[in-house]
């Protein structure tokens, strides 16, 4: 196609937009109710006395719809509603006529205009306007020079640079949902298209109206409607939000404007204005392409209607799932990201800066902004699975992070999101996603984790270095540590199922194990020494404190006894108190003994008794048996004591030499006295050859013996007590050895 031919289509096309913007006027006046009457309430037009004038922000360039003429007057299509409202209303409209188009938005915000005239309805603009229902309706288009072939939608303007009027709604729509977009920001539709003429800009996006019109009247030839937009300009009016009455009031006015009226508006502004500008000196050369062309555009055109249907619907669709959103992220407190991958642009919501102490002031950063807020221990994994979500490997993305916060500390964040649009190739474009605190979350974590940690190091040393063992409520061992078998030489396997009757060692009387079993039977802990004896047969002494183990019900379900090694503490403690020749108690340990016992016997109301023991001419025994064998013999009569006086509280000593000591506690002074002689009697029994005994061919004793029947009252005297005992012993001897002597 020549530039001769292109010029040609492009003046059609025009002519014949034309037709399709008064298709869609004829949309759009559907949604405008037909001339009802004014219906005003008392309050309302109360309200309207109140204000009889209202400033209005308008576009001063904004050709069709509103503009300032060369006589500054203010005309166009919205002009003429407006003057229909003022008609209807009674109220004047004062036109602010200087001010470029950004002036005017702020001034709206600041509340020193009153109203749009004709805007279209963004979220920004809805947060300090209300608006009427648009009365305007217009397709939004993408224009560029005669150059380019055909654009098929704004996805393919990446990275171009594309022209916007400054403050327009487009500015926003694109800013919003195609970041990578390189945006060159217009003062007018005219600057812009003229920016695009001049090659200054690869397009210009914006509404069908206005730009028809600025290219007819700038005379703009090199330019043309190259693609459209999934966008509509709907344009309508908007009230400053603090005055809520006036929005239905001039909702009402709207209303009021019949068809017939809003067809003549149109009719002044577009259709005539085309038909003026017709070239009829080309018809005629054009007239074999016009049907197929007429045929292309009304396929075209049923197709865009199509396609308008359908993206209408999938709006829908995607606002309510916006809706469901963004009540879920409320709820859930949740920021939010969208990521486009092209561009490095990251957008975020007000709550995804606020989690992390920082002010939203902006709300879009690039992606090296976000990786530098990465705490450096995170970067790499977080690095993964970003590249994971790139690499489509996965779905979803979830990566818990640090994040750098205000406060300078690092605060744990959850990221979960996903690619949310790949072109044709693949290639990731979008991943969008929310972002959820979870610092507390984390610290608790980590504690929980450091406590755990401590437990299960504590449950090692205390395995390893405490004696510990669980039974069942019969006694059944059910559980073992492995310091109890290191201990006893047990294994595990060994030990579990017994009882623990297998480590009881002889020398522990029955009386310990029966108060033990009472103490814990009654739900109480026992604790005291034990001597247990080794598998092979060694013995160690152990501190130990039983307790049973209750359920809800305070039943008894087992024990758990504790235990500590104090064999070597014993071995020291018994070292001190024996006597090296014949293991029995030394003098030291009577010392102790023997007070303790005299008080005991005494609580207990009992007879005690101290028993005395000397060997009968022992001096003439070493002297011709030997030294040797006298401390056999001496062996020997310590083994007949220890047998002899063997009783719980029974305690047998050598005093010294050849001297022994038993204390005895009985019931009466005759049981002592019985002792003793069975004693005297088994000595001479043992049958040790004593030839230079007078008395005797065997070894033999002389006993001295006190006793003292307790009666509560008062405690003998300790060393009366051992004198007593010791002229009971000397008369034994004077009266000839080998006998018995009662005090
Ligand atoms: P009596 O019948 O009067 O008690 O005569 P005795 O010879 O036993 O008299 P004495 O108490 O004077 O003698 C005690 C002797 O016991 C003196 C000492 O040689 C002997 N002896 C004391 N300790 C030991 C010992 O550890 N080993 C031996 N082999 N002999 C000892
Ligand atoms: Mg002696
Ligand atoms: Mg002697």
């Amino acid at each position: 196609m020549d530039s001769h031919t292109t010029s040609l289509i492009y003046s059609i096309s025009v002519r014949l937009l034309a037709t399709l913007m008064a298709l869609s006027l004829l949309l759009s006046q559907a949604a405008v109710a037909a001339s009802p009457s004014l219906d005003l309430t008392d309050a309302e037009q109360q309200w309207l006395q109140q204000h009889p004038t209202i400033r209005l922000a308008v576009d001063i360039d904004w050709s069709p719809f509103e503009y300032i003429d060369e006589n500054g007057s203010y005309v166009g299509m919205a002009a003429e509603y407006i003057g229909l409202v003022e008609e209807r209303l009674g109220i004047h409209f004062e036109v602010e006529k200087n001010k470029p188009w950004p002036e005017v938005v702020e001034s709206v915000k600041n509340r020193e205009l009153d109203m749009y005239s004709c805007v279209v309805a963004t979220p920004q603009r809805r947060e300090y306007a209300s608006f009427t229902k648009p009365y305007l309706s217009f397709p939004m288009v993408i224009v560029t020079t005669d150059q380019v072939a055909y654009v098929s939608g704004l996805k393919e303007l990446k990275n171009e640079t594309v022209a916007v009027v400054k403050g327009y709604a487009t500015q926003d729509l694109l800013e919003q949902n195609y970041p990578e977009l390189d945006l060159y920001l217009a003062d007018t539709v005219s600057d812009a298209l003229e920016a695009l003429s001049l090659g200054r800009v690869f397009a210009y996006v914006g509404n069908i109206a206005s730009v028809s019109d600025v290219l007819k009247r700038k005379g703009l030839t090199n330019l043309k409607i190259s693609g459209e937009t999934p966008y509509k300009y709907e344009l309508s009016m908007a009230v400053r939000n603090d005055w809520p009455e006036f929005t239905p009031i001039l909702q009402k006015a709207l209303d009021s404007i019949s068809e017939q009226e809003q067809d003549q508006i149109y009719q002044n502004w577009i259709k005539l204005r085309y038909e003026y500008g017709t070239d009829y000196s080309l018809l005629w050369k054009i007239l074999a392409g016009v049907s197929l062309i007429i045929l292309i555009i009304l396929f075209w055109n049923r197709s865009l209607n199509r396609e308008i249907h359908r993206r209408t619907e999938a709006e829908h669709k995607l606002n309510d799932a916006h809706q469901r959103l963004e009540l879920g992220l409320r709820g859930g407190d949740l920021g939010t990201w969208d990521w486009n991958i092209q561009s490095g642009q990251i957008k975020v919501n007000e709550r995804w800066f606020t989690m992390l102490g920082y002010p939203a002031d902006e709300l879009q950063f690039n992606f090296d902004y976000w990786a530098g807020l990465i705490h450096a221990d995170d970067i790499e994994p977080t690095d993964l699975k970003v590249k994971q979500l790139l690499d489509g490997e996965v779905d979803f993305y979830d990566a818990e992070f640090r994040l750098k916060a205000a406060s300078g500390d690092y605060q744990w964040i959850r990221a979960r999101g996903q690619m949310v649009e790949r072109d044709e190739s693949g290639q990731p474009l979008r991943a969008a996603g929310v972002h959820q605190d979870i610092d507390q979350l984390k610290k608790a974590q980590h504690q929980l984790e450091q406590v755990n940690q401590q437990l299960l190091n504590y449950f090692d040393i205390v395995n390893k270095f405490v004696i510990t063992s669980a039974t069942d409520v019969g006694g059944t061992i059910t559980e073992t540590s492995d310091a109890f078998s290191k201990i006893s030489g047990y294994s595990q396997d060994e030990l579990i199922g017994t009882n623990h009757r297998i480590l009881r060692h002889p020398d522990m009387p029955d009386s310990i194990y029966e108060e033990l079993w009472q103490t814990i039977a009654n739900g109480k802990t026992w604790e005291g020494e034990l001597k247990n004896r080794k598998k092979d047969g060694g013995y160690y002494w152990v501190h130990a404190y039983i307790s049973p183990t209750l359920d809800e019900q305070n039943n008894i379900t087992g024990y758990t006894a504790i235990r500590q090694d104090i064999t070597d503490k014993k071995r020291a403690e018994e070292l001190s108190i024996t006597d090296e020749l014949t293991t029995l108690f030394n003098r030291r340990y009577f010392n102790i003994i023997f007070p303790r016992e005299i008080a005991r016997a005494e609580r207990e109301k009992k007879v005690i008794g101290l028993i005395l023991l000397d060997v009968d001419y022992f001096k003439l025994y070493n002297d011709n048996y030997g030294h040797h064998q006298g401390d056999i013999a001496l062996q020997s009569v310590a083994l007949a004591l220890k047998n002899t006086i063997r009783r719980a509280g029974d305690f047998a000593f050598r005093i010294g030499g050849e001297e022994f000591g038993g204390i005895v506690s009985t019931d009466s002074p005759e049981q002592v006295t019985e002792i003793a002689e069975k004693l005297r009697r088994n000595i001479e029994g043992l049958e040790i050859k004593h030839e230079y005994n007078p008395k005797s061919l065997h070894l033999t004793v002389s006993i001295g013996v006190k006793t003292h029947v307790c009666s509560g009252r008062q405690l003998p005297e300790m060393n009366e007590f051992y004198s007593q005992a010791d002229d009971a012993l000397y008369q034994a001897k004077a009266k000839g050895r080998n006998q018995v002597i009662s005090i």
